[in-house]
């Protein structure tokens, strides 16, 4: 099997300002991603490098970076799914460290349990090692900015689900298949900018935010997480290739009839086992990037496919 990986950097209202740190951001984390497979690394270990490096990226929002609740706080979430065993980790609820896809990668390989939150994430992560850092380092000015627009509009109703608003939505997550032919799926976000305390979105929810199955593909998914996960959009877009369906189709298939059922917007990366490229969203723009054939193929507008000669110098 080649191996390939894909990333994605978010979808939603994306601002024009934001686009050309998204575009690069892309480029190194699916670089990063690509070396670790290119090295004979595991499909899980490329998906963690490649979210790793959009966690440090203010341009995402993940890790630093990350968009606010109503309080002002960061409230981070990330799943992570291996396609050879259907074993999963996932974190929600976290305040005080850098790297939840990190964590939710050591539930998946440590813990008898899939899915941690909030004190008892953090316990489990002090007790593998992790290090806290302040919860206000990891506050960005982009996301301060976000969360005094949404309160200054005063939206109460909207915020409570959170809303598209400048720098509020650009979870990322990545998709590969190594050379044994395993895929593996991560996701990692900040939620949606002025959510609720305590609000759980799509992306910890296995089916929802993630899913990776060898026998069919493995899928991310992003853009407005109570829609997302009423229609458990990254299962939904692997029962569609169940079939033989190309990725390309399902992926589509399944985000158009999200939004005609539920009125709101997402996107998702997709791989087929067999290495079949799917990206789709409803949403106005999302980053995304993969590396095929020594070109890295990426975009953010619909339609969009740019291509950039691939080196390691890339990130
Ligand atoms: N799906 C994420 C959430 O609702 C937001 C995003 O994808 O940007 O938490």
């Amino acid at each position: 099997m080649k191996p390939i990986i894909i990333v994605h950097g978010g979808a939603g209202d994306i601002p024009q300002n934001r686009v050309q740190g998204k575009l690069d951001g892309m480029r190194v984390a699916v670089t990063i991603g690509h070396e670790v497979l290119e090295r004979g690394g595991s499909a899980l270990e490329a998906v963690e490098a490649a979210v790793v490096s959009m966690e440090l990226d203010e341009n995402f929002n993940a890790g630093y970076g990350s968009v606010l609740n109503l309080r002002g706080e960061v409230e981070m979430e990330a799943s992570i799914m291996c396609g050879k065993n259907l074993d999963v980790g996932a974190v929600t609820l976290i305040k005080d460290f850098l790297h939840p896809i990190s964590i939710a990668h050591k539930v998946l390989t440590d813990s008898p349990h899939c899915l941690l939150g909030a004190e008892g994430a953090k316990l489990f992560a002090l007790e593998k090692g992790f290090e806290t850092v302040p919860p206000e380092s990891l506050i960005s000015e982009n996301a301060k900015a976000a969360l005094r627009k949404i309160l200054k509009d005063g939206d109460y109703t909207k915020t409570e689900i959170g809303v598209a608003d400048e720098g509020g939505v650009g979870t990322v997550g990545a998709v590969a298949i190594d050379a044994d032919g395993h895929i593996a799926v991560a996701t990692s976000t900040g939620g949606m900018s002025g959510k609720a305390v305590g609000r759980i979105g799509d992306t910890p929810q296995i089916g929802s935010g993630t899913y990776a199955d060898d026998n069919v593909g493995g899928v991310s998914t992003t853009g407005h997480g109570e829609t997302i996960l009423k229609f458990c959009l990254a299962h939904s877009i692997i029962n569609k290739m169940r079939d033989g369906t190309h990725a390309d189709v399902a992926t589509r298939n399944a985000v158009n009839e999200m939004t005609a059922r539920l009125k709101n917007t997402a996107g998702a990366i997709t791989l087929s086992k067999n290495g079949d490229v799917g990206i789709h969203f409803s949403s106005n723009r999302m980053s995304w990037a993969y590396i095929k054939d020594g070109s890295i193929f990426y975009g953010i507008e619909p339609g969009q496919v740019l291509v950039h000669k691939y080196s390691p110098d890339c990130k």
